[in-house]
């Protein structure tokens, strides 16, 4: 049987930012293998498909619908299989948490305390932003050692005055949407096309320039889906997984899952895992639209497609009460169907954050490859905060000559997969430990969103990726 140093599973941004800071640190004979159950679907290829030239390659990967059992059909899990995961589709909203994130049930009483706060973190957050290139401003309600690598972009109409009234609490977004041409990637062009940028704007691990999957020390091995691994005691022995429809196992020192908050929960659920939360308290956040109709204001400009994030009803000790919620204004080019009113719009994204909930998780399937996925709904912690929000928007919204206000439906999802292994200082209270190191098995790791605590209202690959480099950096 074939030994590793380092077995990963997976190739999105928790196994990438994890290796690429164990290659840092290990020896030059490091013998490391890495199972992608999908291919490479090169962004060239996909952007032909999009303009219906038939690449041949669109049917390589299984479509995310294909690979689990969804028991909600009204609340949806997206992602993207095959190297470089949802890099390939994200959109590049790259806000960091505030300190408070990490300290819900210290500061407000709300659920549990991260293992990890947000100054242990910071330096990682820094090196993320660099390697991912971000474009931000100055002045964030997030303390930072660094500068942003990129400016930020520009902001529209609409953000100048909501930043004039509000200072940082209304800031040009943080994002991997590049304001400048860096590296392989372009300027972003305002598209709102970000699920496959036509100009390759976007951070993706494909566009990366992170030297991680051609290292010599590192074997790839695509098309590997992986099943379980043999638990004993306190270690993970033996990975086990199918590729070509044979099934193998190979051994390890160290094993590291990065296959999202679904599988690395399935795939531990496969193998026997013995702690009584895994797979338990999936969640994300919550948000809708609001569609605010202006009058005889113009909203224009702004130089990527989500303008700004806006903090004015995110922190605070309303949080013992009610959720968080974050803003985003975007300037995706919808318009008022009235003569000469065509612009005197903006739209509003409310993102609201939300607690886990036990009885929403992942559970085995049948097929062993298809695990169930249970959401029931979001907490009434996230629900009074929606109504918080209405209640306080005319307010906050009276600096701009403000006609009415409309909110459309709840989306069915943020896109985000979170919670089914979480950290927690305490083993009994969580899956991991702050490194992402399992409590029981003390050579698994288990990287991703899957680790969060709690569900904060951003976005979560910022964040996942600084743990995953924080991981690599502590552990060896
Ligand atoms: C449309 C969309 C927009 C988004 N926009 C944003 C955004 O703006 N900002 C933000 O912060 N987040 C965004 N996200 C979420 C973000 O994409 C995820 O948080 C992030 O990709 C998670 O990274 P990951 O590496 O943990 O998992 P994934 O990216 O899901 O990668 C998992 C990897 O594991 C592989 N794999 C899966 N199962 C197996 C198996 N059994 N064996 C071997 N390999 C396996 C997959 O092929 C893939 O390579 C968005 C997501 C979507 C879908
Ligand atoms: S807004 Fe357009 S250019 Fe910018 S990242 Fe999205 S698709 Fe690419």
């Amino acid at each position: 049987m074939r030994h590793y140093d380092l077995i990963v599973a997976g190739t999105g941004f928790a196994s990438t930012f994890f290796l690429y800071k164990y290659l840092q640190k290990a020896p030059a004979n490091a013998k490391v293998l890495v199972l992608e159950r999908g291919h490479l679907y090169p962004h060239a290829d996909r952007l032909r498909d999009l303009r219906g030239e038939k690449s041949g390659l669109s049917k390589l990967n299984p479509n995310h619908g294909e690979t689990f059992v969804n028991k909600n059909p009204d609340k949806h899990w997206p992602f993207t299989v095959g190297f470089g995961g949802s890099s390939n589709c994200w959109y590049g909203c790259t806000p960091r948490f505030l300190p408070s994130d990490f300290r819900m049930k210290s500061k407000y009483g709300v659920a549990e305390d991260w293992p990890i706060q947000y100054d242990e973190l910071e330096p990682y957050y820094s090196e993320a932003e660099h390697l991912m290139n971000i474009s931000g401003p100055e002045d964030t309600p997030f303390p930072r050692n660094s500068k942003y690598p990129l400016p930020p972009h520009s902001f529209s109409t609409v953000d100048k005055v909501l930043h004039k009234a509000y200072g940082n609490q209304w800031i040009s977004q943080p994002t991997a949407r590049a304001s400048r041409a860096v590296g392989k990637r372009n300027p972003c062009c305002v598209s709102a096309s970000c699920s496959v940028c036509p100009v390759s704007a976007k951070f993706t691990i494909e566009n990366s320039e992170m030297i991680v999957y051609t290292d010599p020390r590192v074997e790839m091995s695509y098309g590997s889906l992986v099943t379980y691994l043999e638990l004993e005691q306190t270690q993970a022995k033996k990975i086990y997984f199918t590729k070509d429809g044979k099934d193998t196992a190979f051994s390890a020192d160290v094993f590291a899952l990065g296959t999202n908050a679904i599988f690395n929960a399935s795939i531990l659920l496969n193998s026997g895992d013995a702690h009584p939360l895994t797979g338990k308290g999936l969640g994300e956040q919550f948000g809708f639209d609001a569609v605010v109709h202006l009058k005889d204001m113009e909203n224009v400009g702004g130089s990527t497609w989500v303008t700004a994030n806006g903090y004015m009803l995110y922190d605070g000790d309303h949080r013992k009460n009610f959720a968080a919620c974050l803003m985003e204004s975007n300037n995706a080019p919808y318009v008022r169907l009235e003569s000469g009113k065509w612009r005197h719009l903006a739209t509003f994204r409310m993102i609201f954050e939300d607690l886990p909930q036990e009885e929403n998780q992942v559970a085995r399937g049948e097929d062993r490859n298809k695990p169930e996925v249970s959401f029931n709904k979001p907490s009434d912690y996230t629900l009074r905060g929606v109504r918080n929000l209405k209640e306080k928007l005319p307010s906050l919204l009276s600096v701009l000559p403000v006609e009415d206000i409309r909110y459309l439906e709840p989306y069915k999802t943020e896109a985000h997969i979170l919670g089914t292994t979480r950290m927690h200082a305490d083993s009994r209270k969580g899956v991991l430990d702050k490194n992402l190191l399992h409590h029981i098995y003390r050579n698994l790791f288990v990287l991703g969103s899957g680790s969060f605590t709690t569900f904060t209202p951003n976005n979560p690959t910022l964040t996942l990726s600084a743990l995953s480099l924080h991981a690599a950096d502590k552990s060896f």
